[in-house]
């Protein structure tokens, strides 16, 4: 067997070019030696658009598995390096093809050294004929069973034939700070991995209603803020008490305007919160129709309320893509897991689903709400959870 001992990475989303360009790398290298930080001998190489990791002992079933929650990787490949003379890398081509029991082929060939004696497709020439000559596999330009991918350095050549998929996206942090509402719900925890492979950092927050919310709910959500925190490193996770407000909200309102008036409350805090750390928008799982609160005009009502940018990367998904992303990373069995939440508490039998902002401000205007919401501000228990402990640490 050929000893695939470097592996290849690829980067994606680069278009943005300087500075940014920089950036971007620096970061993406950073978190893949994050993410790879157990195994301590492995090498790391950068170029302008390559990062190359050599093994030495390592499992690479191991490598790759982390590797797939790094995001900015486009794609990546294990490899051999082997000396850049077109004989070496001729029978290294041969000997791949020699080893698979697929029919067709093509050899790609990039040329970083543009020294070399043959140019791309010189070297893919000599290569598949010394495979056609030696092997009875054919080549197919459009729709090979089998690619050869060959990259000339100056010293050294990789030479690999398999691209695994990367997660795409952004390196998680070089995108600004984001406050996400999670919920112990399916879709919030969705939501955070999505905003996180565009490059944003996430914080969370977190409205519970102790005693009617036990401690096996928060405890829920900390798990789940730690599951998803796997793809950025530490998260700080905000809990507020939302106990005195909501039963406040219950008394104004009545019934149909509950949910509404505690979803502007909680878009009001969550706003403060944001603002008091360097948070420059806030997140949340919604997605249009879902229930009653998520009509375009229930958005819009609860919308209405703050001036921070709200980012919904839910907003168009069915529910069954959000469950399928759900089993993806690994949230849904602890989301499904039956523990109440402050919204299913207060349960109302017929939620408005046309609120107005008139009607709603008309029942805000019957308690001091501005009071509450600054003591639900100010008040607020923080935690981080870190992906590799079990245990939070409260700040
Ligand atoms: P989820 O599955 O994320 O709980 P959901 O379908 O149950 O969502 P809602 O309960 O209407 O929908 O909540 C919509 C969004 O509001 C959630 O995705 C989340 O961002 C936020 N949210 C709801 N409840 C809470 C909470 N207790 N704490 C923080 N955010 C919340
Ligand atoms: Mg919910």
């Amino acid at each position: 067997m050929v000893k695939y001992d470097t592996v290849l990475i690829r980067f994606g989303e680069l278009s943005t070019k300087g500075k940014n360009r920089r950036d971007f790398i620096k970061r993406l290298d950073s978190n893949i030696k994050w993410m790879l930080r157990e195994y301590p001998d492995l090498k790391y190489q950068r170029t302008h658009d390559r990062i190359y990791i050599k093994l030495q002992d390592e499992n690479p079933d191991e490598i790759s598995e982390k590797l797939k929650k790094v995001f900015g990787i486009s794609s990546f490949s294990f490899t051999e390096k082997v000396h850049s003379d077109i004989e070496t890398i001729q029978n290294e081509g041969l000997r791949i093809a020699q080893e698979t029991d697929r029919k067709t082929f093509k050899v790609i060939t990039r040329r970083h050294d543009k020294t070399f004696p043959l140019n791309s497709d010189g070297i893919n020439r000599a290569v598949a004929s010394v495979i056609l000559k030696n092997t009875e596999l054919k080549v197919d330009v459009h729709h090979p069973e089998l690619e050869i991918q060959i990259e000339v350095h100056e010293e050294d050549t990789y030479i690999t034939y398999e691209k695994i998929p990367g997660a795409g996206g952004y390196p998680a942090g070089i995108n600004g700070k984001c406050l996400l509402m999670l919920s112990g719900g399916i879709d919030s925890p969705v939501a955070a991995y999505e905003l996180m492979k565009r490059g944003i950092q996430v914080e969370a927050v977190h409205f519970a209603s102790p005693p009617y919310t036990s401690d096996n709910a928060k405890q829920k959500v900390l798990d789940l803020a730690q599951m998803v925190s796997i793809y950025q490193g530490r998260m700080k996770v905000h809990i507020v008490n939302f106990t005195d407000l909501q039963l406040e909200i219950y008394k104004a309102a009545g019934d149909p305007y509950a949910v509404t008036l505690m979803r502007r409350m909680m878009f009001r805090i969550a706003e403060q919160v944001a603002e008091k750390n360097g948070c420059i928008a806030l997140g949340t799982g919604e997605s249009v129709g879902q229930v009653a609160s998520q009509t375009l005009e229930s958005i819009a009502c609860i919308n209405s309320t703050i001036r921070i940018p709200v980012l919904r990367p839910l907003v168009c998904m069915d529910k069954v893509e959000i469950i399928n992303m759900a089993r993806k990373i690994g949230t849904y069995d602890t989301s499904i897991l039956p523990f109440e939440d402050c919204c299913t508490i207060f349960d109302p039998k017929n939620p408005v689903t046309k609120p107005t902002e008139k009607k709603a401000v008309g029942y805000e205007n019957k308690f001091d709400w501005q009071k509450m919401v600054s003591d639900c501000v100010e008040h607020t228990t923080d935690v981080v959870v870190r992906p590799e402990e079990k245990e939070e640490v409260f700040l």
